[in-house]
């Protein structure tokens, strides 16, 4: 079957790669799900693999599979699988457990092992193929209802993750009734944020950098958000003017938002972060301020990556409220659609030079 891969470790190296098609039985314990492959989101990550910025080969490959924000219709399943049938809809995790505690117990998104093991990213070829197959532990089923949407669900549970985690710490407040929420950034991190938050109720300000009106603030607004460009007013003086803020989002992939949105932060708050910043930027921040009002406001700060099944399961329930309530909103993200996995430099093209785009996706079949 085809598949599109790079060869990591060498930049610009993403091609067309011919592997055998994979077998229920590849997974021994009865419990193998053998997935047609329909539609394939790309982002930052698949553009950094490319780079060569990180991302290994599986054992006894020289190439990785790409793709790690599949969607797909299970096609077989091994003797040991009830949950799932073929004709489901489906959508797999990334990440695959290692050996840490937190693995051992289901949390493999909270690993403390330094190796990864990650379906299109490091180690374990990814969903940019006909086919996968996987252990039906790690294949969550997606209502017929959202087969239009699915292919979102990955980035969503990035949001789901953040955003379930400090409610999970805010329970230490015995009572906390968010009020008013941040969103920094406005790309498809962004806008799911935005729109998660909205469904929790909250009146949500999200922070970008163009001025509006475009297509990614018309969406803010069409979720009853506000948008705000930092070009015409800072986070600060935001806060200020839409604040205080009783959680805030991050996810504009500038770590020096961070600095800005720790003193953004209302009393009693908690700030997410979610940006990967591989760099080595330096900037001059006013130190004492931010200790003092995280000192003296109760705040809190959490990192947040990947997630696991449960919040996969979550983001599933977001989608379908999400239709609910705004109705076509979800389809509105899915701007760059690239037919059929030969034409991987086109969806390579739209990833690099996005020209407005939100979220580009191939159309495998
Ligand atoms: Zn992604």
């Amino acid at each position: 079957m085809k598949a599109i891969a790079v060869r990591p470790g060498v930049p610009n190296t993403v091609h067309l790669a011919e592997l055998p098609a994979p077998k229920v039985s590849d997974i021994p314990n009865g419990r193998g799900v053998l997935v047609r492959v329909l539609r394939v989101g790309v982002d930052g990550t698949d553009k950094e693999i490319n780079a060569a910025e990180y991302g290994q080969a599986p054992p006894g490959y020289d190439f990785l599979v790409i793709g790690h924000e599949g969607f797909g219709q299970v096609e077989a399943v091994g003797p040991n699988v009830t949950e799932l049938k073929p004709g489901d809809y489906v959508v797999a995790t990334v990440r695959r457990p290692g050996s840490s505690i937190y693995d051992l117990i289901g949390t493999n998104d909270m690993t403390t092992d330094d190796t990864y093991f990650e379906r299109g990213i490091n180690l374990r070829h990814g969903y940019l193929s006909e086919y996968y197959v996987d252990d039906a532990e790690f294949v969550v089923k997606i209502p017929p209802g959202l087969k239009d949407v699915g292919v979102l669900l990955e980035p969503a549970t990035v949001v789901e993750k953040g955003i379930a985690q400090a409610y999970e710490i805010q329970r230490r407040l015995r009572v906390w009734k968010p009020k008013r929420a941040a969103v920094m950034g406005a790309g498809t991190i962004g806008l799911l944020a935005t729109l998660v938050l909205r469904l929790r109720g909250l009146a949500v300000t999200t922070f970008g950098k163009t001025p509006g009106p475009y297509l990614n603030s018309d969406l803010i607004e069409a979720l009853g958000a506000t948008y705000q460009s930092t070009e015409q007013l800072s986070i600060i003086e935001g806060a200020k003017k839409y604040g205080p803020f009783d959680i805030i989002f991050e996810a504009t992939g500038f770590s020096p938002v961070v600095f800005d949105s720790m003193q953004a932060l209302g009393k009693n708050g908690v700030l997410v972060l979610s940006s990967v910043t591989g760099g080595d930027r330096r900037i001059e921040i006013p130190a004492d301020k931010i200790n003092l009002e995280f000192v003296l406001g109760n705040k809190v700060m959490v990192g947040t990556v990947n997630a696991n099944r449960e919040y996969f399961e979550m983001g599933v329930k977001d989608l379908a409220q999400a239709e609910a309530q705004y109705p076509g909103w979800l389809g509105r993200l899915l701007t760059d659609p690239v037919k059929g996995l030969e034409n991987y430099e086109e969806l390579f093209a739209r990833l690099t030079n996005p020209n407005g785009a939100i979220k580009v996706f191939c159309e495998v079949a």
